[in-house]
């Protein structure tokens, strides 16, 4: 199953894809995930990305791309994969269409997660995130037992540094801008889903599930 997951950042995507990959036992490829380690750890890759990402701007295509290129050729991504935040343009999309193409595959289905523009800017600056397993809480809708602790493997929990109002609003705009056209792109595929991404992260994940089987 090749899957994207779309939606604006604080949609839900990276905890519906969290919940995907051990439901299917395909790999989750959070673009934004992968910059972000190759910013801690200091690469050149991590130095091209930083100010962009910092600025809520997207990272130059060709970047992108390239990364995911690899990504997906990988021995865990044979029977499919999730990408969460990838593609996030025209561009990107339309690359990853060749690529795939070019190895006789396709993406099976896109799924569009709906949250009011309102509810986003919430969500995310009351977000946080484990350094350890990636799991994610909320201050007040999931909040974590022991206050800084994930509940899930007794990581250190950290507020990502692009989760500022500044930083949020530009992120928005970027989406609308730039990747909410994506949901044209596949409507007229005939692959666009949608599924109202209010409400609990079950409930949410259960009508997902019943969208890509
Ligand atoms: P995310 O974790 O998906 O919210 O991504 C965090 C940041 O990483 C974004 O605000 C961008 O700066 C960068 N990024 C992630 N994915 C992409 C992409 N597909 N294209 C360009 N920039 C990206």
């Amino acid at each position: 199953m090749r899957l994207i997951l779309l939606g604006p950042p604080g949609s839900g995507k990276g905890t519906q894809a969290n919940l995907l990959q051990d439901k299917f036992n395909i790999p989750k490829i959070s673009t934004g995930d992968i910059l972000r380690a190759a910013v801690k750890d200091n690469t050149d890759l991590g130095k091209q990305a930083k100010r962009f990402m910092e600025q809520g701007e997207l990272v130059p295509d060709e970047i992108v791309i390239g990364l995911i290129k690899e990504r997906i050729v990988a021995p865990d991504c044979e029977a499919g994969y999730i990408l969460d935040g990838f593609p996030r343009t025209i561009l990107q999309a339309e690359k990853l269409e060749e690529t795939l193409a070019a190895m006789d595959q396709e993406i099976d289905s896109v799924v569009d997660l709906e949250v009011d523009p309102e509810e986003l800017l919430v969500r995310l600056i009351g977000r946080s995130t484990c350094k350890n397993c990636g799991a994610m809480f909320h201050q007040t809708s999931h909040p974590p037992k022991v206050a800084g602790v994930c509940d899930e493997c007794g990581g250190e929990l950290y507020q990502r540094p692009d989760d500022n109002e500044e930083t949020i609003v530009k992120r928005l705009e970027v989406y609308n801008k730039e990747t909410a056209p994506l949901k044209d792109f596949y409507r007229e595929q005939g692959k666009l889903k949608s599924v109202q991404g209010c409400g609990g992260m079950g409930d949410i994940f259960s009508k997902l599930c019943d969208l890509v089987t």
